[in-house]
C-alpha cells in the first residue's frame, strides 16, 4: 500500500515514510492511495473473532503487503491488549468504551500501534529516535504510556502549565526513564508552536532525530477503524440500522469510522457531535468551512477550532458535500446541556459518561424506529473527576490506575515558554 498526500495525490510514500514524517512535504495528510474491501464472510462472523483478531485482519487488509505478518500481528496484539465493550444503556442506546487502556481514553489504542510501528521501522538503526508532542491533556498520557520503555525512542511531552487536569499532569510526569516532561509556562498553542519550531531548527535537527506523535500521523488513523469492527460484532444481532455517534475534535475518530464504513463496514451512519467549537456541524448545514480560535469547555478534548483531519474527511468523499451529508449529520450543545446530559444517563439509566461522551449520548435522542445507536465512550468519567462529581452531586470510583499515580511525585522541567529558553534546553540536556 502505498500513501498519498491529501495536498497532491502523485506524491506516494510508502508506509515507513507516512509514519516517520507524519506530515507530507506539502503539509498534506497521508491516505491509503486505496480503501481496501474487506471479506463478506469476515463481516458476517464477526462474532467468531475476539478485538485482537478483528485488529489484525483488518490491519493486514491496509497494511499486509508492507509488513511480514508475524510482526505485524505482534505489534497488534501487543498494542491492543485490552478490551472495547459495548454497554446497553437503553433499548435504542448503547455506547462502545473505548477507555480501557492504560491510559483510560480512546488515545490508547493510535498511540500504542503507532509505538509499536515506529520501534519497527527504526530497529537496526543507530540514532535514537525523538518524539516531540504537545498535549492538552489526553494525548500526553496515551503517548507517553505508548513509549514508555522503547528502545531507540525518547518522548519529550510539553504541556501547559496549570491548564490539565491533576490526574492528566500526573499521567504525563511521572514515568520518567525514557519520558521527560515540560511544563510550560504558556498555552496549548505555545506548546504546539516550540514543537512546530524546534522541527524547523537547523541546529537541533543536526543533534536531534525528531518525529511527530501528532493525531495527524497516519499510524494513529489507523488502528481506530478496528474498534467499530468490534461494535458492529457486539450489535449486529439486534437486526437494526447502526448509528454511531463520535464525540469530535480533531476529527481522527469520524474519519476513522467512515474508512471502516467504507471498507466494507454496514453503519448506517454517523453523528458528528461536538461542544460549541462546532466548525463541522456548521459545514454540514450551510457548507461554509470556517475555522475559528478555540472556545474552553467541560469536555476540553474537543475544543478544536480547525480540526486537523478535517481534509481526510474531504477527501474520503472526493470534497462531495452531498456525499458526506449522506453519511454524516453534525450535532452540537452548550456546556449546560452536557451536564443535563450527563444527569440524564444517570438518572434514568445509571450510567456515568464522562463530558464528551455525554455529548454523543445526547445526540442519540433522535433515532428513528428501525435505528440502533452507540456513541463511543471516548474517556473514563474520572479523568474529568470535578466535573462528573460535581454535576451528578455524587463520589465516582476511580479506577486503580488513576488511583496509583495520585500518590507519586510529578517530575517535570519548567520552562518559559519561549523558543530561546526551549532550544537551549534541547542542546544542553
Ligand atoms: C481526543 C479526544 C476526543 C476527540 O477525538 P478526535 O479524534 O480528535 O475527534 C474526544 N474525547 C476525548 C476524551 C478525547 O481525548
Amino acid at each position: 500500500m502505498q500513501f498519498y498526500s491529501t495536498n497532491n495525490k502523485d506524491i506516494k510514500v510508502n508506509i515507513k515514510q507516512a509514519v516517520m514524517q507524519s506530515l507530507a512535504a506539502d503539509k498534506g495528510l497521508y491516505m491509503p492511495e486505496y480503501i481496501p474491501q474487506m471479506n463478506i464472510d469476515f463481516i458476517e462472523n464477526l462474532s467468531s473473532f475476539d478485538l485482537r483478531d478483528i485488529s489484525f485482519t483488518v490491519s493486514k487488509a491496509i497494511l499486509g503487503g508492507d509488513i511480514p505478518e508475524n510482526d505485524l500481528k505482534e505489534i497488534v496484539y501487543k498494542a491492543i491488549n485490552f478490551d472495547a465493550p459495548v454497554v446497553k444503556i437503553s433499548d435504542q442506546i448503547y455506547t462502545l468504551e473505548l477507555w480501557h487502556g492504560p491510559s483510560l481514553a480512546f488515545k490508547d489504542f493510535g498511540a500504542r500501534f503507532m509505538a509499536g510501528l515506529m520501534s519497527y521501522f527504526i530497529q537496526g538503526e543507530n540514532k535514537k529516535l525523538t518524539i516531540l508532542v504537545a498535549t492538552s491533556g489526553d494525548t500526553g498520557g496515551a503517548v507517553a504510556d505508548g513509549f514508555y520503555k522503547v528502545p531507540g525512542i525518547e518522548v519529550i511531552i510539553l504541556y501547559p502549565s496549570g491548564k490539565v487536569s491533576d490526574l492528566q499532569e500526573k499521567q504525563l510526569t511521572t514515568l520518567d526513564e525514557n519520558i521527560t516532561a515540560l511544563e510550560i509556562n504558556g498555552t496549548f498553542d505555545d506548546c504546539q508552536s516550540l514543537v512546530k519550531e524546534a522541527f524547523l531548527d537547523d541546529k537541533l535537527n543536526a543533534n536531534y532525530n525528531f518525529s511527530s506523535a501528532n493525531s495527524i500521523n497516519i499510524s494513529r488513523l489507523i488502528p481506530q477503524s478496528f474498534y467499530y469492527f468490534e461494535a458492529y460484532k457486539q450489535i449486529k444481532d439486534l437486526g437494526k440500522e447502526v448509528v454511531i455517534s463520535v464525540p469530535s475534535g480533531n476529527f481522527g475518530n469520524l474519519t476513522a469510522g467512515i474508512l471502516a464504513k467504507k471498507m466494507g463496514l454496514p453503519i448506517k451512519r454517523f453523528i458528528a457531535a461536538t461542544n460549541i467549537n462546532h466548525i463541522v456541524p456548521d459545514y454540514l448545514d450551510n457548507g461554509q468551512y470556517t475555522p475559528k480560535s478555540s472556545i474552553a469547555t467541560i469536555s476540553n478534548a474537543m475544543d478544536v477550532g480547525n480540526p486537523s483531519n478535517f481534509v481526510r474527511l474531504l477527501d474520503l468523499y472526493d470534497h462531495d458535500i452531498n456525499a458526506i451529508r449522506k453519511d454524516v449529520s453534525g450535532f452540537w450543545i452548550t456546556d449546560d446541556d452536557t451536564r443535563l446530559a450527563l444527569k440524564d444517563a444517570y438518572e434514568k439509566y445509571q450510567y456515568i459518561c464522562d463530558p464528551h461522551g455525554a455529548i454523543g449520548y445526547k445526540s442519540l435522542s433522535f433515532l428513528s424506529d428501525t435505528e440502533v445507536g452507540i456513541f463511543l465512550g471516548t474517556a473514563h468519567p474520572a479523568k474529568f473527576l470535578d466535573t462528573v462529581e460535581q454535576t451528578l452531586g455524587t463520589k465516582i470510583t476511580i479506577p486503580e490506575s488513576l488511583a496509583a499515580i495520585s500518590d507519586k511525585v510529578k517530575s517535570a522541567h519548567y520552562l518559559e515558554k519561549d523558543f530561546t529558553t526551549f532550544k537551549k534546553f534541547l542542546l544542553e540536556r
